[in-house]
Formats: structure tokens, C-alpha cells, sequence
């Protein structure tokens, strides 16, 4: 029987098998032949508010995978809003292809495609999209945030978003360990790029042992360099002898392959969708004994910041304070999961659903 599809796989594996698996409302697909640009737009939940998210550009190796991503990070969205206390939905958008495409024709023409939703989703930088490319976007939508600050905009989201992962470790520390100081603890950052790099200066502030690693060489040793953090490499991250694993790379490095590899206390990083899969690697963690730190929660740094943008009249010092609640959701987060024996990522997700649905009954009344 293997290899014959039945009614039932077929179903799960076709596009609205997977939205209604996954809960999602639209998918938009963009096509521009003359600048190349390949995009997915997918909003999964606007019942808090307009959905918010940012841009992810990677060279997918087939439509299916971009298709995935899209889906699992604005689902992804709608959790971190949720959880943050904001009002705004999940939303992503992904672009296919090399960042040699990013021209500014094809940042504008996909600018017009978020402008034809009429605020229905709202977009941001992500991996491979910079405060510059926000700006050729909004030449073409009012719908935009991470704009440069001279512009009124909120800048970089990256250093929020490490600041509110650093206290996501924190937290994560003071569960573990009874105190929340990381000094002299072993930490990898598997992933130096926009937010690694400032996450390494809070760890390397407060004395901790932090270890690097990246893809990238000349990045690897640039981080290093200016931090003083140490090298390793990316073959030998997961028996690496360390207290917490920091993922700020891409998702998924938490799976079967990883996690009977890894000898840490606590795994709290920027990385979007981390668990492979959610059920199954969550539970893995939890029989290991190691404490998670839910990805969407400890990373929303970055959200509350160009939230702030979003709602107008930016300020730095709220969106810092905002992102400050962090440590203590995620306090709150672990001790449930301990007290319920679920995994963190399952309490923070029921969390978020049961904000979304009371919210939703709010808005019932006039
Ligand atoms: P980035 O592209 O600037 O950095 C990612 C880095 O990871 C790059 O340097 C890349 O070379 C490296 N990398 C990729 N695969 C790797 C691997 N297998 N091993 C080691 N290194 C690897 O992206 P970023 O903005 O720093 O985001 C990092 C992660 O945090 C992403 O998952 C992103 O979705 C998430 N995130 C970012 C923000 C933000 O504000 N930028 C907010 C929330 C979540």
C-alpha cells in the first residue's frame, strides 16, 4: 500500500487541506514576470486586528517549501501577538529566489501587492530584508513598518528582538537554575547574523561562556571578533558540552536528529518554529528534561517594536518596556508546563487561542 495516496493524505496534503489544517483565512500567490518576483502573502487570523509580519527572502528549493513556511510563520504571528498583549493578527509573506533579485522595481512591485489588501496585512523586515528595502516598499503601500527612525519609522527590529530573547534566557535561567544569572554559563548562538550578533553582546555583558557558530565564515569570525565570543563550527553545535542552546539561524533544528544529541539545561532562542514539529519534539524535550522557552513568545521583541510604528507616533523607551513583559510571561509559561507536565510551546499556545477567542466575543458587542 505505501506510495498509493488515499482520498484522506490527498486531502492533507492539498493547499486547503493545509490552511484548514493550520487555521489560516487567505494565501494570496504574487507573480511579476519582468521583475522576477515570486511572492506568498499568507494571513492566518485577524481577530485580534489587521494581520503584522515581516518578509522572509530565501531561495526555496520548491514552491511546497516556500508554501510551508509561509503558513507555519504567520500562524507562528498570530500566537506572538496573541501572547504579547497586542492588537494585530498573524501575517507573513515570503519571496522566492536569490537577494540578487531585490531590485527596486521588484521591492515596489511587491509593495503594490501589499497595498492591494487594503491594510489587511501589514509587512516587516525578516530574514534577508533590511530597513532599506522597507523604504522601496513604501513608496508603493502605506502598509509598512521597520522604517529607517529618521522617517518616523521604528528602525531595525533585530536589536529588540535580541533584547527580549536575552530575558527570555533569563527567565529560562531562573527556572532552571533558581537565579536568573548567566554568568560563567556555556551558551551557543547557532546563528550570528542580525539578531545573534546584538543577542552575543548581552550574553558577553553579563559574562556568560558564549560559543558561535554560523554558515557564514567571514561573518563567524567578524562577530567573534568584535564580541570576543569563540568560534565553533556548525558540524558540532548539538553535542557541543553546553548549558542553554540559543537557535537564531532558520527553523526546525529541534527534530529526531538534534535532540538526542543535546546534553543542555535550556533551549531559549530568536529562531521562528524551532520544533520540527511541535507535538512530537516538544514532548522529546519535556522526557529529556530540558526546559523550552516557546520561540514565538521569547522572540517578540521585534513585533512589539514595529507594533509600536504600527500604531503611530513611535517610541523606543515603550517598545523596550513592552518587550520587558517577556521575562515574565515566560516565567509564567514554564512554571504551567511544569505544573501541568505539558510543553511550554503547548501552554503558550493555549495561551494565545484562549486571549484570541475571548477577544473575539469583546468585539461582538457594539
Ligand atoms: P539573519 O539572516 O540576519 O541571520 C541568520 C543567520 O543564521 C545568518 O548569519 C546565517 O548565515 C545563519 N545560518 C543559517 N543557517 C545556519 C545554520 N544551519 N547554522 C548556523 N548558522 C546558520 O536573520 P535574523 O534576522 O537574525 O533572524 C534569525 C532568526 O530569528 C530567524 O529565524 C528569524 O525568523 C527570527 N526572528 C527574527 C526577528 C528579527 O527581528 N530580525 C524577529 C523574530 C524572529
Amino acid at each position: 500500500m505505501s506510495g498509493i495516496k488515499t482520498a484522506e493524505t490527498e486531502k492533507e496534503e492539498s493547499i486547503f487541506g493545509q490552511l484548514s489544517a493550520m487555521g489560516h483565512e487567505q494565501v494570496v500567490f504574487c507573480h511579476d514576470e519582468p521583475t522576477g518576483l515570486k511572492a506568498i502573502i499568507a494571513i492566518h487570523n485577524t481577530v485580534l486586528g489587521p494581520s503584522l509580519g515581516g518578509t522572509r527572502m530565501w531561495h526555496y528549493a520548491t514552491d511546497e517549501s516556500a508554501i510551508t513556511d509561509a503558513l507555519r510563520l504567520s500562524r507562528g504571528m498570530t500566537f506572538k501577538a496573541a501572547i504579547s498583549g497586542l492588537n494585530i493578527g498573524g501575517g507573513k509573506a515570503v519571496l522566492i529566489g536569490d537577494t540578487s533579485l531585490k531590485t527596486e522595481a521588484y521591492l515596489r512591485r511587491f509593495g503594490r501587492f501589499v497595498e492591494s489588501l487594503n491594510g489587511r496585512y501589514v509587512t516587516a523586515e525578516d530574514v534577508n530584508m533590511k530597513t532599506r528595502d522597507m523604504e522601496y516598499i513604501a513608496m508603493e503601500t502605506s502598509h509598512v513598518t521597520g522604517l529607517p527612525e529618521i522617517k518616523g519609522g521604528g528602525g531595525d527590529p533585530s536589536p529588540v528582538t535580541a533584547y527580549g530573547t536575552y530575558l527570555g534566557i533569563k527567565s529560562a535561567a531562573k527556572k532552571a537554575y533558581g537565579n536568573d544569572s548567566l554568568v560563567g554559563k556555556r551558551i551557543v548562538v547557532q546563528g550570528v547574523g542580525q539578531v545573534g550578533k546584538y543577542l552575543v553582546e548581552h550574553l558577553i555583558k553579563e559574562k556568560a561562556q558564549v560559543f558561535i557558530t554560523d554558515i557564514f565564515e567571514e561573518k563567524l569570525s567578524e562577530v567573534a571578533k568584535l564580541t570576543g565570543a569563540q568560534a565553533i563550527s556548525s558540524a558540532s553545535v548539538y553535542d557541543f558540552p553546553m548549558d542553554i542552546y540559543a537557535p537564531c539561524a532558520l527553523g526546525a533544528t529541534l527534530n529526531d536528529f538534534s535532540i538526542p544529541s543535546l546534553t543542555c539545561d535550556i533551549v531559549a532562542g530568536a529562531a521562528n518554529n524551532q520544533l520540527a514539529d511541535e507535538e512530537t519534539h516538544g514532548q522529546m524535550l519535556v522526557e529529556k528534561g530540558i526546559i523550552y522557552s516557546p520561540d514565538f513568545l521569547i522572540n517578540a521583541g521585534g513585533l512589539i517594536n514595529v507594533y509600536s510604528e504600527y500604531l503611530g507616533g513611535y517610541k523606543k523607551e515603550l517598545a523596550l518596556k513592552q518587550t520587558e513583559a517577556i521575562y515574565d510571561t515566560n516565567l509564567r509559561v514554564l512554571q504551567l508546563a511544569e505544573d501541568s507536565g505539558m510543553p511550554p510551546q503547548q501552554v503558550a499556545i493555549d495561551m494565545a487561542l484562549k486571549r484570541i477567542s475571548s477577544m473575539s466575543k469583546v468585539k461582538l458587542a457594539y
